[in-house]
């Protein structure tokens, strides 16, 4: 096996296909501003995810960001450190506060047992994570932000396809924010969306997304430029065609990993959850060093000594960025700061071959000795 196996690969469709795709904007010359493939992408879009409203942006980071803005918010954010930069930045750039609550030690989404001892008279909203695809728990969430009237914001960008007994998961909260980047389940090369329940905050996403211009002579907000592309958009619809294939060949790497490495002492594996149809984005390991044999950082080493990409995702937690100079207690997520210091999430994308998850676990195992 002389060829590296990365950590994922991008999903693309036939070349033809998105020729085909892309050749009208030939005739229209119409790159952006919200032209066909761009509405034709947002129509589909809330289909497959079954909701309402959706509102596509240049990328999930934006998505994030824009949402808080249009929520005009003030204050506290509970939120979580065990995530991708993007969620805690997206809160600290719009002038909010984040508040770090732990993790649950299977799911490693948001603990909601620990949501309502954060919550102050200046708490504003609530931005958990469906991490790896894990959903939070929904209805908790939602039942804590009606008791104290906290906005929910679901940073969803793992979470692209999935349904939480029957509904799609975009459609639980004020908003979930989805990443539709080159490294996602479904990707428009760089994109991102929204979905939403209240339709002026679609109208107040519509303007920021475009500099806040509200008509040829009126600027309303201080917006940004966020607005997805045509070629992106025309990604996203050749993509959109092929994404529940490719979630199904996702699946059988993950039950090929499973195969391996299920039950093996020190070992964890992602959870499986009830009431979920799951995506299969990706396929973290927790390494208990002492029960296993082996840290986590051996299994890295050995692991990219024979070419694979394995990554500490998410190491480290976004509370110790050094951009935040120590202003957050890291002692205060202890299951976060446990899981981040053990996990290892293993390649898997849909042209993953079962014989290289074979090889991937076998390297694994070997650590041990
Ligand atoms: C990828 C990602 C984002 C940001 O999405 P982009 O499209 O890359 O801007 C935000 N949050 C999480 C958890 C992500 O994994």
């Amino acid at each position: 096996m002389a060829e590296q196996i990365l950590v994922t690969r991008s999903s693309m469709p036939e070349f033809g296909e998105y020729m085909d795709e892309i050749q009208g904007l030939w005739d229209s010359h119409w790159l952006t501003n919200m032209g066909v493939k761009h509405r034709s992408l947002q129509e589909e879009l809330k289909g497959f995810l079954g909701v309402e409203n959706v509102e596509l942006l240049t990328n999930g980071h934006m998505a994030l960001e824009l949402t808080l803005q249009a929520m005009n918010l003030q204050g506290e954010v509970i939120t979580t450190p065990f995530t991708f930069a993007s969620t805690t930045h997206a809160i600290v750039r719009n002038g909010l506060k984040p508040v770090f609550c732990d993790i649950d030690p299977v799911t490693y989404t948001m603990d909601v047992e620990k949501i309502e001892g954060l919550i102050t008279d200046r708490t504003c909203a609530i931005m958990p994570v469906h991490v790896y695809g894990n959903i939070c728990d929904v209805e908790e969430i939602g039942r804590i932000a009606h008791k104290y009237e906290l906005k929910v914001i679901y940073d969803a960008a793992h979470a692209f396809g999935e349904s939480y007994k029957g509904r799609g998961i975009g459609s639980f909260g004020d908003a979930s924010c989805f990443s539709f980047h080159a490294t996602k389940v479904f990707n428009s090369i760089e994109g991102g969306a929204v979905c939403f329940r209240d339709s002026h905050l679609g109208s107040a996403l519509y303007e920021l997304k475009n500099f806040g211009i509200h008509g040829p002579e009126e600027v309303s907000a201080v917006g940004a430029n966020a607005k997805m592309n045509e070629f992106c958009a025309a990604m996203g619809l050749c993509n959109l065609r092929h994404v529940e294939e490719e979630i199904c060949r996702r699946k059988k790497a993950v039950e090929r990993y499973r195969s391996h490495l299920e039950g093996v002492e020190g070992l964890r594996l992602n959870a499986v959850q009830a009431d979920v149809e799951a995506n299969y984005a990706y396929f973290p390991v927790v390494f208990e060093e002492k029960v296993f044999g082996a840290s986590r950082a051996e299994v890295f080493d050995r692991l990219a000594e024979n070419g694979i990409g394995a990554r500490k995702y998410f190491y480290p937690l976004t509370n110790t960025f050094s951009c935040f100079h120590r202003q957050y207690d890291v002692n205060e997520t202890p299951v976060a700061l446990h899981i981040s210091k053990r996990v290892l999430t293993l390649p898997l994308y849909a042209d993953l071959s079962m014989e290289d998850v074979d090889h991937i676990c076998e390297i694994v195992l070997a650590c041990r000795m």
